[in-house]
């Protein structure tokens, strides 16, 4: 009676694991990539089309955008408005009078 028990199958971190993956967009891609290197990920209108206004939330999205509604135009992406950008600009901005304008 040894050697002939089978391991489990399906174990219930692995369905979880399985329910995970299927579960959660992990935007895969180029697209995902930048995205998940940018900045907090909150399914935010990112980036803004320079031309018309339109927001889009990655890159892919504003290249679809892009060829339906620009198509003369020549998709250039560092002319595209990141929305998350300037606000990571904003706030990190450098304190004034740090250089010891308290001393007197
Ligand atoms: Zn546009």
């Amino acid at each position: 009676m040894t050697g002939k028990a089978k391991p489990k199958k399906h174990t219930a971190k692995e369905l979880a694991a399985k329910l995970d993956a299927a579960t959660t967009n992990r935007g895969g891609g180029k697209a995902g990539l930048s995205d998940r290197s940018g900045h907090d990920k909150g399914g935010h209108a990112k980036l803004e089309c320079p031309l018309c206004k339109v927001t889009a939330p990655d890159i892919k999205s504003m290249q679809i955008h892009h060829d339906a509604r620009h198509p003369k135009i020549p998709f250039d992406e560092s002319k595209l408005n990141n929305l998350h950008a300037s606000t990571v600009a904003d706030t990190s901005k450098p304190k004034p009078g740090i250089r010891g304008s308290l001393k007197k």
